[in-house]
């Protein structure tokens, strides 16, 4: 039977056109898209196209939409082999984590790509992200079963885990990187699959999709200076669930004694506040230096080699599933999507 693959445009740049007036790019209709890849129909694989309207630039990207990408993959899950999405790059990575938690027992892939100049262009490294996202999301085993059943981010020559990656660059071609994850797939002149990082579902089971996130959560970084009236303050939002908390290095904050408080204030009324090192390599170690420790006393709760985009998105998650912050906190220290190395 003929490998099938649904391609979904959200927006971003790879669809976009300039306009005449503004010279800003905006989104353009896919059909142009399409006709700017006549490789398209060189594959021997079934392509059908899926369109969200209106495309959108993907700084506009919303737990709403994270909601209805995964009501299309859902719907469609029966019919296709794999799913290629077309999104903007900014927010790419918490899109792509977003869905890694919402398709639970993922057995096929869902890979994301996207492109820093419009596929229209001349120097456009979009053709490149599109056609081998497409070949990536068909390939299967001997077996028939999908070879990468992940949520992944193809750019530049590598496929990454969704839940691993962060935008690195507004403005070179190597976009994305995983930088506590080894890449799954090398794509030179050969594709090299990387079979040992690459998760195994229980291809027997369904896969389960969810439609609910919630998102009462926040992102605050720590910076020498942080005031004490602006952190209590955010710490006080009633309806504020959860907190990422960006730290310095392996997961260390200022020693000042009202912080602690703040923070011990907020675990006691059942915030649940994660500490993730604002250094894109490496893990929170809380026990390392007497700057984490502290934070450990006062409730915080690890969030190793994780990414921003993955643990707010996890949150959001984890907070539409579960009410007791416990619970969530114990989820919070699990690997359950392979986002973190615990
Ligand atoms: N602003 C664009 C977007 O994220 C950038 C891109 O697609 O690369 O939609």
């Amino acid at each position: 039977m003929q490998t099938k693959v649904l391609l979904i445009y959200t927006g971003g740049t790879i669809g976009m056109n300039c306009n005449p007036r503004t010279k800003a790019l905006e989104p353009f209709d896919f059909e142009h898209l399409l006709s700017n890849v006549p490789e398209l129909n060189q594959f021997d694989t079934e392509i059908s196209t899926y369109q969200f309207l209106p495309p959108i630039d993907s700084s506009d990207m919303s737990p709403m939409r994270w909601t209805d990408l995964s009501h299309v993959i859902a719907d469609n899950y029966d019919n296709y082999d794999g799913f290629v999405v077309l999104h903007g790059t900014d927010t790419m990575a918490y899109t792509a984590s977003a869905l890694s938690y919402m398709l639970e027992n993922l057995t096929k892939p869902v890979i994301f790509t996207g492109s820093q100049l419009p596929i229209g262009q001349l120097r456009t490294d979009g053709k490149e992200n599109l056609i081998t996202s497409i070949e990536i999301a068909a390939a299967k085993n001997q077996d028939g079963t999908a070879i990468v059943p992940e949520v992944g981010i193809y750019f530049n020559g590598h496929l990454l885990r969704g839940n691993r990656t962060t935008k690195q660059s507004a403005d070179g071609f190597n976009a994305f990187e995983s930088f506590n994850y080894p890449h799954l797939v090398e794509a030179g002149v050969n594709i090299t699959y990387h079979k040992e990082m690459i998760r195994k579902p229980d291809f027997s089971k369904p896969m389960t999709p969810h439609f609910k996130l919630d998102n009462n959560v926040i992102i605050f970084s720590l910076f020498p200076g942080v005031r004490e009236d602006l952190i209590r303050h955010i710490i006080a939002t009633p309806n504020l669930k959860s907190i990422v908390m960006r730290t310095f290095g392996s997961g260390n904050a200022p020693q000042n004694p009202w912080l602690i408080s703040a923070l011990k204030e907020g675990t006691r009324k059942g915030k649940v506040i994660i500490n993730i090192s604002q250094c894109l390599e490496g893990r929170v170690e809380m026990g390392r230096y007497d700057t984490g420790y502290q934070l450990k006393e006062a409730g915080v709760v690890s969030g190793f080699d994780s990414t921003v985009e993955s643990a707010v998105t996890k949150l959001m998650f984890l907070q539409s599933q579960y009410d007791d912050p416990e619970q969530i906190r114990r989820y919070m220290q699990r690997s359950i999507r392979g986002e973190i190395t615990v």
